[in-house]
């Protein structure tokens, strides 16, 4: 299981590289930074990556939810925490899931993972995903690593494993990102 002190490491490979040499929501507004018509939009954390927040970050509204309700899997901890960012953020806080997008890891039936395109149903268009726009190498290989060590706790595997099998019994096409 992932500690503290590994999600400090991953906040620190993960700290200084974002895809675009320039911010990449001068793109679009920062569409992803808002939290929705509807209130819908935010950022999942990951399984004790809540001990990173003092939760007194007045950028961030907390939500407690049902693992279960909310179709991660068994292995997951109750409460899961969705997080909506009401301010820009500092930085050096952003939850991983933000420093990861608009990439995702991909599981192979062998097992070896695929960093792809993010394949998310969403409410508005990335610019990065919708076009044709090369990301930084850094970017993908910070993000590449962080996913090789998070894959080694066995609840955020079995997240990608499920996500992996759901691309597949949907026909989503793959954006197979190499570097
Ligand atoms: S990740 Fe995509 S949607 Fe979010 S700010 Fe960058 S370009 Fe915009
Ligand atoms: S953490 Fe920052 S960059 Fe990420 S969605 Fe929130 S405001 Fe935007």
């Amino acid at each position: 299981m992932l500690t503290l002190n590994d999600y400090n490491k991953l906040y620190n490979l993960t700290a200084g590289v974002t895809p675009l040499p320039k911010d990449c929501g001068t793109l679009c507004g920062s569409i992803c930074c808002r939290p929705g018509r509807h209130n819908e939009l935010g950022i999942y954390l990951f399984p004790g990556e809540e001990a990173m927040f003092t939760r007194r970050e007045n950028w961030l509204n907390w939500e407690a939810q049902d693992p279960a309700e909310q179709c991660f899997p068994a292995s997951w901890p109750a409460p899961v925490y969705f997080v909506r960012c009401t301010a820009p953020c500092p930085r050096e806080s952003r939850p991983l899931a933000c420093r990861f997008f608009p990439l995702a890891p991909h599981l192979q039936r062998d097992g070896t993972m695929l960093l792809i395109y993010e394949t998310l149903d969403l409410p508005y268009t990335c610019p990065l995903i919708a076009g044709d726009v090369p990301l930084q190498e850094k970017f993908i290989h910070a993000t590449r690593l962080a996913w090789q060590i998070m894959l080694g706790d066995r609840r955020i595997r079995d997240l990608v494993e499920e996500d992996s099998r759901y691309r597949e019994e949907k026909n989503l096409p793959l954006r197979v990102v190499e570097g």
